[in-house]
């Protein structure tokens, strides 16, 4: 397999638009790594710079630690799936699969076990004799993997493979696809705009904005503690909300965060305080996730905020109620950050024990 190393990729088009601005990333060996960001943000150029479709403006491609900016992309021995990735309509499922095989000249025998295993893995076992156009979507769409994966590349790069399909179909082949990604221990970059396949997929995720890397780091990394306020508010349905807070130390007694006209206390002992002490007097911004919100029974002054419910969202299994807590809530896009109305979404039926102080305060991101 291989590992991949991209060293300050720049791609601008003709006509001037800049697709990639300097990303720096290294993909380990067998890692499953997916690409994010929203449309435009860069994510095909970057899958097709590392297959070797597209050459970086400035920059380099590293594979296994050596420059592969002159090598083809079958040289590089990568292997793409693509959105629309058509079946050869006069082969039967199986010929298709074979058929990167029999072009490569590999004997008959040593072709029938590979693709048992490829069709096998991909659980289109039962298919191999039916023509593509006797096949569903999702079953069209496995047999193309089983042609990408059958010659054993070193990199699989897959371009929004589900996008096409509809979502119960979609999650049961992100499944597979990481099972079958996983045991056979290919080196895997997975371009996606979705969010709910980012964060179930990926042995790491990295989050691009406008051609530049935001973050890159585990699921639970990046939704927790996001490197910057776009990968905070991109990440996660419903969104996050960001507010403005005032830090205030008070000396041997506690650190204040003034939200709107409410205030959160935090006890020195608490290891976070030292953090914040150093941004006594100045605006930070807090990130709330829903999930961290509760309901309190017993509010105390300085543990709690409070506020009332706008309006109720049924979501079937979850409500989402919007709560006024008569604070500014920050909006972040690319460009920028921009105060909005205040707003604070929160699940409703939240666990009422947990600590919404505590909560609160591991979401910190600085501005
Ligand atoms: P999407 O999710 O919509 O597929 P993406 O994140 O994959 O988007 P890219 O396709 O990599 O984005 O495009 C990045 C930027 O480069 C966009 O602004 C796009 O318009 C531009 N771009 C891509 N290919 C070309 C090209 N061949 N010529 C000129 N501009 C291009």
């Amino acid at each position: 397999m291989a590992r991949i190393g991209l060293r300050d990729i720049t791609k601008v088009f003709p006509g001037g638009a800049v697709a990639l601005d300097g990303v720096d990333l290294d993909i380990a060996d067998g890692e499953l790594m997916v690409l994010i960001g929203p449309s435009g943000c860069g994510k095909s150029t970057l899958l097709r710079i590392i297959a070797g479709l597209e050459t970086p403006t400035s920059g380099e491609v590293h594979l296994d630690g050596m420059d592969a900016g002159h090598l083809s992309p079958k040289e590089r021995q990568v292997a793409m799936v693509f959105q629309n990735f058509a079946l050869y309509p006069h082969m039967r499922a199986g010929e298709n699969i074979a058929f990167p095989l029999r072009i490569s000249g590999m004997d008959p025998a040593a072709q029938g076990e590979r693709i048992a295993e490829s069709a096998g893995a991909l659980g289109v076992r039962e298919l191999l004799n039916r023509w593509p156009h006797q096949l569903s979507g999702g079953q069209r769409q496995r047999v193309a993997m089983g042609r990408a994966l059958v010659r054993q590349p070193r990199l699989f790069l897959l371009d929004e493979p589900l996008s096409n399909l509809d979502s119960g179909l979609r999650a049961e082949l992100r499944a597979e696809i990481s099972g079958m990604v996983r045991s056979l221990g290919v080196t895997t970059v997975y371009v996606t705009h979705d969010q709910t396949e980012a964060l179930t997929l990926a042995d790491r995720i990295a989050v691009l904005s406008q051609g530049v890397l935001q973050d890159v780091g585990t699921a639970g990394r990046v939704y927790d503690k996001p490197a910057t306020m776009f990968v905070a508010a991109f990440l996660g349905t419903p969104r996050i909300t960001l507010l403005e807070a005032f830090v205030y130390v008070y000396l041997n007694s506690h650190i204040a965060l003034r939200i709107g006209e409410q205030q959160l206390y935090l006890p020195w002992s608490d290891p976070r305080a030292r953090e914040l002490a150093h941004y006594h007097g100045e605006a930070i911004v807090v990130g709330v996730r829903a999930e961290a919100v509760a309901p309190i029974a017993e509010p105390r002054r300085g543990q709690s905020l409070r506020g009332s419910i706008r309006h109720l969202e049924h979501h079937g299994h979850e409500s989402l109620a919007f709560i006024d807590i008569g604070a500014t809530e920050i909006d972040v896009d690319p460009d920028g950050v921009r105060p909005r109305a205040a707003a604070a979404a929160a699940r409703r039926h939240a666990r009422a024990s947990e600590s919404l102080f505590n909560r609160f305060l591991d979401k910190i991101t600085r501005t």
